[in-house]
């Protein structure tokens, strides 16, 4: 193992984030790596146990993992295009779709809208002259609804200023692009432009604190500035676009989050965390496996929820209890007429082009105060239609079929879902938002969110 790290040769960039304060080194977390009376390495290094510090394991963790992504990846059409597309500016784009669309949203969901997607604007120049109507309607049901039009925004960014070329490292595409940020910046240029950069998201963290045993909360930022440390120096220099998505595939199909398939993993024999499950010990260099639980390592779990040996791998990673998301009631009306070809029609209206759902069409809806009285509620709504409707509402007339909850990220939404069959047309406050009539198929086809499909 190395005793000196010179700026070109050095496995672990220990520098810490000007911002961060200098940890001192646990007590009950010796470096074995050291010899007695060796000089203590900066101070900012994380203990042994938490980092990759023998250039050997290194290489060998790459291999295995790049062996094992050749044989097991999954074929994603963003991965033939990002292999086989020859123009650099549209497999940046290419990408870059893809990596907004998986935040948050699973592999098998994006496909179908990654390619819908790619059909419709297969380039940054067809995405910049679309309308963020289009744009809506092809991300209804994908939610997180204000990716998409940020998408949109910075392709016009790309092509107005940028002269139709995308940004070719991750510091440039996270400095130039709006909402790109580091994890998609990384992405991007390892992958389209094979800059040696690590990343780091959900799997890469589950991943990363399993091999290496960090259970603090895997949320704050002194872990997450060690976890890009680490994948910055794991990253495999000759193909890290290759290696980030091996890693991150690794904890999407095998390190997964409750169940891990540590039997079958090609990293196993580096993983500390399977190794203390087996051993009773992280690793088996002396001395460090009581790294933390009775001392204060910042990086092991808190001393208050140590290694508890029912949940094996699973103690890491860890995270800090989420808050709770806030509750929300809203009145909503499923306004139906008789259309002209005899089927029903419904009115929907567009939502404020900013904020919760920003410019999508919804059913006619009120927010309510927290416990209304049903009847109150209904009087809610039949005054908010009124002064919309510019006619009489009897709340009476408003029939009451049921509540459907859905879960924002941050907002825990109950729709009181009434409907009012309407005899002739309306005629609508023209100052009020636009509106339109819409069959139960143009319904679906419209920028409508997932809950007002479940609303319906
Ligand atoms: Fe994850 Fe198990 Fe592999 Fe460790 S051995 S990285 S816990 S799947």
């Amino acid at each position: 193992r190395p005793r000196t790290r010179s700026a070109s040769t050095r496995q672990w960039p220990c520098r810490a984030p000007a911002s961060a304060a200098v940890e001192p080194r646990s007590p009950s977390c010796p470096d074995p790596a050291l010899p007695a009376g060796a000089p203590a390495p900066a101070p900012t290094s994380p203990p042994a146990l938490h980092r990759f510090s023998d250039p050997a394991e290194i290489e060998a963790l790459r291999g295995n993992l790049l062996a094992w992504y050749d044989r097991c990846k999954r074929d994603l059409p963003w991965r033939a295009l990002a292999a086989t597309e020859p123009d650099a500016d549209r497999r940046g784009y290419a990408v870059w779709v893809s990596e907004i669309m998986l935040q948050q949203t699973q592999v098998a969901t994006v496909i179908d809208y990654y390619n819908r997607w790619m059909q419709k604007w297969p380039t940054l120049q067809a995405l910049a002259q679309a309308s963020l109507e289009e744009v809506n309607e092809l991300w209804a049901g994908l939610g997180y609804y204000s990716r998409g039009k940020r998408l949109q925004e910075a392709a016009r960014k790309v092509v107005c200023e940028l002269g139709g070329h995308m940004p070719r490292t991750a510091e440039a595409l996270q400095k130039l692009l709006p909402g790109v940020g580091r994890y998609t910046a990384g992405a991007i240029a390892s992958i389209s432009y094979g800059q040696a950069t690590g990343v780091v998201d959900g799997n890469v963290i589950r991943v990363l604190c399993r091999l290496r045993c960090i259970g603090a909360d895997s949320s704050s930022p002194a872990v997450i500035d060690r976890l890009w440390d680490m994948a910055n120096a794991l990253v495999d220099r000759s193909r890290p676009g290759d290696f980030n998505q091996a890693l991150m595939e690794l904890g999407a199909t095998v390190c997964v989050p409750k169940a891990p398939l540590c039997g079958e993993c090609p990293v196993k024999q580096h993983c500390r965390a399977r190794c203390r499950r087996l051993f009773g010990k992280p690793t088996p260099v002396p001395d460090v496996e009581d790294c933390g639980e009775f001392g204060d390592c910042s990086l092991c779990p808190p001393a208050t929820e140590p290694w508890d040996s029912s949940l094996g791998v699973t103690n890491f990673p860890r995270k800090a209890a989420k808050k709770q998301p806030r509750a929300m009631r809203t009145a909503t009306c499923v306004l139906e007429r008789r259309g002209c070809r005899g089927g029903p029609e419904y009115l929907i209206v567009q939502r404020p082009s900013s904020g919760l759902l920003a410019g999508l069409w919804e059913f006619p809806s009120v927010p309510l105060a927290q416990d209304l009285q049903e009847e109150k509620e209904r009087e809610v709504l039949a005054d908010h239609l009124q002064a919309w409707m510019g006619q009489p509402v009897a709340a009476k007339g408003l029939r009451f079929i049921g509540e459907v909850i859905h879960i924002f990220s941050h907002i825990h939404q109950t729709y009181v879902v009434y409907s009012l069959p309407l005899d002739g047309d309306v005629t609508l406050d023209p100052a009020s938002s636009p509106s339109r009539w819409v069959t139960e198929e143009e319904f679906h086809a419209s920028a409508v969110s997932t809950a007002m499909k479940k609303v319906l």
